[in-house]
């Protein structure tokens, strides 16, 4: 491509609120085969609210959500405040929490008026017997809802259910990334089988889930089998990974560790200007304008 028809390249994206921090990036993107999207607050709002709490026999609904949320109130993670808006909608009042301890992926832990509390993954929880709880939970899973797991002094007392929306444009923005010839693939923290519900109702080819925050960099990476790779990302946890990828893209949205990292940067949430950045980078490839 000529300088002039980067310049103007580069300008039509803007207008569309497609920011292109390095020209390379618009000559790069031209050859990308794989998108990958961070799941939560990319593909999905990331704003989760609460829909069930399926209870252990020895536990009382308000007991076991009010002893999480004062757990939660420490954490800034979105299925934290799915939790603890739940328990303030409930007009519960929370206990002193001393002992906090967050484990980035996994979960929180902490002591509430001496009882010791512990929420997150299976992963998280390692040790305990999640059988009574299988069933329910694999259809909740099944429906693209996220089963955290919250044990009470070292019994599994509660499956506490959280649910996202898929962003409005999330399906119509894959299917044309389809049309466009690119494989599509998604990255995400959340439990595998949470993980394929969302991607079977969006129509994606490659799930990776269950990923550490620090195994992010080498999914990037195993994706180049592929080809070249461009990530779309949000979070704090999404910007090494957004500096690995061939193409890194921000969503305006996101965090400013995400923006600072990516090569280009969606002014709002909507995931369209990603297929503005892909049409205009083939276009100026070809010194159309
Ligand atoms: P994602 O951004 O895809 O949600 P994370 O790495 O932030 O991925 O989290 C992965 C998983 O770890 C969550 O789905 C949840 O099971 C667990 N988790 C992490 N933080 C918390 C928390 N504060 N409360 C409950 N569960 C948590
Ligand atoms: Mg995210």
């Amino acid at each position: 491509a000529t300088p002039t028809s980067i310049m103007v390249g580069t300008g039509r994206a803007a207008e569309m609120g497609v920011l292109f921090r390095k020209s390379e990036a618009l000559q790069r993107l031209r050859d990308v085969s794989v998108v990958a999207l961070d799941k939560t607050g990319t593909l999905t709002e990331g704003k989760p609210a609460l829909t069930d709490i399926i209870l252990d026999d020895d536990f009382e609904h308000d007991e076991v959500l009010a002893l999480v949320a004062a757990v939660e109130a420490r954490s800034e993670h979105p299925i934290a405040t799915a939790i603890v808006t739940a328990a303030e909608k409930a007009g519960l009042t929370l206990g002193a929490v001393t002992e906090f301890a967050s484990d980035a992926g996994n979960g929180v832990t902490a002591r509430v008026d001496g009882r010791l509390v512990a929420i997150g993954s299976q992963r998280h929880l390692g040790h305990l017997d999640f059988s009574d709880f299988a069933q329910a939970i694999e259809k909740l899973a099944d429906e693209g809802k996220t089963p955290v797991f919250a044990a009470i002094d070292d019994k599994l007392a509660a499956a506490i259910v959280v649910a996202d929306t898929i962003k409005p444009t999330s399906k119509a923005v894959i299917a044309a990334l389809h049309e466009l010839g690119l494989k599509v693939a998604m990255i995400s923290g959340d439990n595998r089988r949470t993980a394929e519900a969302i991607a079977r109702q969006l129509g994606i080819d490659e799930v990776r889930a269950e990923v550490l925050p620090a195994d992010k960099v080498d999914t990037i990476k195993s994706l180049r089998q592929f080809g070249t790779v461009a990530f779309v990302g949000d979070g704090i946890n999404d910007a090494p990974a957004l500096a690995e990828a061939d193409i890194g893209i921000a969503v305006g949205t996101g965090t400013d560790a995400a923006i600072e990292s990516a090569d280009v940067v969606l002014l709002g949430g909507d995931l369209k200007g990603v297929l503005d950045a892909l049409v205009i980078s083939r276009a100026t490839m070809k010194n159309i304008w």
